[in-house]
């Protein structure tokens, strides 16, 4: 399937470049033998799907009380009402997966501790959770209308997975600047 396949790339490019760069930092901080610093095994597409996506994950045809197209349900489960059958239908189709999959890792990571939330979608800023500035055309880059933290969050996921924010046709240059910012920021420390 092409969204699981292309979460699946994105993470397993992340994965590697962190080991990677954690790797280069051990090799110039070195004062002993260079073998002190273990260079790890690059993963694959599929071992990086698995080792965030632990729990799997079960795509459900079905939900009949959905409004939207798609519905996820905790840590694993994503339910589909229907696919878009209008306009560019492999896009928003493959977007609307890769959303899904951007709901249980942000699900995934979401917990209590100390008497507050933590994850993804609750470590948006507020510039970036409180409006839907500088997103991609509604439907091919935006799977919701929500102004709501999770929802935004599985929209930014598509985008880290899949580009398409292009800045020459977006509205608010800017806004999607710090959406990308924000990605290329944080992304990075959820990767196990
Ligand atoms: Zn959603």
């Amino acid at each position: 399937m092409t969204a699981v396949y292309k979460v699946a790339k994105k993470l397993q490019a992340e994965m590697n470049l962190a080991a990677e760069l954690a790797y280069q930092a051990c090799l110039k901080n070195l004062s002993g033998p260079e073998s002190t610093c273990a260079q790890s095994t690059p993963v694959s597409p599929a071992e990086a799907f698995k080792k965030i996506y632990r729990h799997g994950v079960n795509f459900i045809w079905g939900c009949s009380g959905c409004t939207a197209l798609g519905l996820t349900v905790g840590k694993n489960t994503v339910m589909f009402r229907d696919f878009y059958s209008w306009g560019d239908t492999m896009l928003r189709n493959v977007n609307l997966v890769i959303h899904e999959l951007g709901h249980i890792f942000d699900n995934l990571y979401t917990y209590s501790a100390a008497g507050r939330w933590y994850g993804p979608a609750l470590a948006l800023t507020t510039d970036l959770a409180s409006n839907r500035d500088g997103f991609g055309p509604m439907w091919d880059y935006q799977q919701s209308r929500d102004i709501t933290g999770n929802e935004i969050f599985a929209d930014m996921f598509v985008h880290w997975v899949q580009g398409g924010w292009a800045t020459d046709t977006v509205l608010n240059r800017n806004a999607s600047s710090a959406r990308i910012d924000w990605l290329n920021q944080n992304m990075p420390n959820y990767m196990p």
